[in-house]
């Protein structure tokens, strides 16, 4: 999504010479990663568009993913993207040399390029659970974004290990198609109900003939994300406390067996883990073939998973959600900076950039989605619309001549991951849960402020915080 982003927007600005490295053999990133049953994106999907190419044929208000993959690719054709793109070659290694970045590949393919932009997402590296014989399962075993298409769900016994947005929207999609399913909750989550209705034809119509229509609705859905982007960042927030209400009135009005409610009632407040949203995931639960095991796994067998009351949920298939390693963002490639600087040292012990953006010692380095930056419940694609334009006044005081060499001084990052560990405590991430929002140091690893202070920072670099070299 950021890399056709940014082979759209990089010409425009002037520089013509752009080469997209893609390891993959197609566009799309996690939307083509990701093809589990269920999978949508919870952001609406007239903001979870770009904003030059809004499209007016969304089927419903949270597309499902094979769409958001279509729609990726048609705007990638589109403009231009494909004939840019370097496929199926991983970018290995990265290293300064003089002013320029010489790049190597995995085939072993060498380039070089002034700036580099790393647009390789965050929740990308899937997490495996590290449980006593994981690998010994007898049947069919995968991540939930490696999806494998050749196991039959139909008639199957299917268990899903986690409860994020990913397994929620599985259990969702999978209950009647299955002929038991078991949800392997270690931690229950709070669940946000929101429908999803489809748009008409007259909607549709509608956007076709008056873009303004289109733009009017995105603006509405952009409104909502505002508010709710200021309210996890202040826990006593009003407007926190209305999720609040809705996601304890949602558990409470949906699950009719007491003693199953309270297994999925959380000892946290809403919206400390990343909030997931689900207009049926309790319905789905109390289908009379669906169990909720609360019970800790104490390892896996060749015939399905043991938990420690010495039940065996016997199982055919075993999807694990278990998540993403969030702290890699473009590792495992090495980048070597200034002095040999390493990324793995500039990022020991933590993932840090200054506004997301810039490390110090990687000059014409920059990253979008990079750390610290907003994500979770955001539209990513607004969050990367708002960083390059940014990147592009850096890389303009190279154009112009006016530097050869443009990072963030040391001081200046220190100063943000200062300010935002002080925003950071006043977050309601840290209100008593464990989640991927939080650092090594159980600290909030992303942006602590609001959705309009991140645009108003995007508007213009301060260059007192970067080093002009
Ligand atoms: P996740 O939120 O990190 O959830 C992972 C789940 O696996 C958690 O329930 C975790 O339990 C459980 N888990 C991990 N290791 C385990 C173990 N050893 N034993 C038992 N349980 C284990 O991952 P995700 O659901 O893939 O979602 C990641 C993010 O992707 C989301 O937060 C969201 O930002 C994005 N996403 C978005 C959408 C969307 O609609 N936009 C859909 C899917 C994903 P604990 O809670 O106890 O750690």
């Amino acid at each position: 999504m950021a890399g056709i982003l940014s082979a759209i927007k990089l010409p425009e600005a002037g520089l013509s010479d752009v080469t997209v490295c893609e390891k993959a053999d197609r566009v799309g990133g996690t939307w083509r990663e990701n093809t589990y049953p269920g999978l949508s994106c919870d952001v609406p999907s007239h903001l979870y568009s770009y904003s030059f190419a809004l499209w007016p044929d969304w089927s419903r208000r949270f597309a499902p993913g094979s769409e958001i993959e279509a729609y990726l690719e048609r705007v990638a054709a589109d403009h231009g993207v494909l004939e840019r793109v370097r496929f199926g070659d991983a970018v290995a290694r990265c290293e300064l040399s003089g002013d320029c970045w010489r790049l190597t590949t995995a085939s072993g393919h060498e380039d070089e390029a002034d700036v580099v932009i790393a647009a390789t997402g965050v929740l990308h590296h899937p997490r495996y659970p590290e449980i006593d014989g994981l690998e010994s399962f007898g049947g069919k075993m995968f991540h939930s974004a490696r999806w494998d298409h050749a196991a039959t769900l139909d008639g199957a016994r299917v268990g899903i290990i986690g409860t994020g947005s990913t397994a929620v929207q599985i259990v969702s999609a999978v209950v009647d198609r299955v002929a038991r399913l078991s949800l392997f909750q270690r931690t229950a989550q709070w669940v946000m109900p929101q429908e999803n209705p489809p748009y008409s034809e007259a909607e549709r119509v509608e956007f076709h003939r008056h873009p303004e229509a289109l733009e009017a609705v995105r603006q509405q859905q952009a409104e909502v994300f505002d508010v709710f982007s200021s309210a996890v960042v202040d826990a006593d927030s009003a407007p926190l406390k209305l999720i609040e209400r809705l996601c304890v009135a949602n558990l409470e009005e949906s699950v009719r067996d007491p003693v199953l409610r309270e297994r999925l009632r959380p000892s946290y407040r809403p919206a400390c883990k990343r909030l997931v949203i689900s207009p049926d995931f309790y319905d789905a639960i109390q289908r009379p073939n669906a169990e909720l095991v609360t019970d800790p796994i104490e390892r896996i067998e060749p015939g399905g998973v043991r938990t420690d009351d010495g039940r065996l949920h016997e199982l055919d298939v075993l999807v694990l959600a278990t998540g993403f390693k969030v702290d890699a963002f473009m590792r495992p490639m090495e980048v070597v900076g200034r002095h040999g600087t390493t990324l793995e040292q500039a990022w020991d012990p933590r993932p840090v950039a200054y506004l997301s953006i810039s490390i110090p010692d990687f000059p014409n380095f920059f990253m979008l989605n990079g750390p610290n930056g907003p994500v979770g419940n955001f539209s990513l694609i607004e969050v990367a619309e708002l960083q390059l334009p940014y990147i592009l006044q850096l890389v303009d005081l190279l154009a112009s001549g006016r530097c050869r060499q443009v990072s963030a001084t040391p001081r200046a990052l220190e100063d943000f991951e200062r300010r935002r560990e002080e925003a950071a405590r006043h977050t309601v991430w840290v209100t008593g849960c464990r989640s991927w929002y939080l650092d090594v140091r159980g600290l909030p690893a992303v942006w602590p402020w609001s959705f309009g202070h991140f645009r108003r920072m995007m508007e213009a670099p301060d260059l007192a915080a970067y080093e002009l070299a």
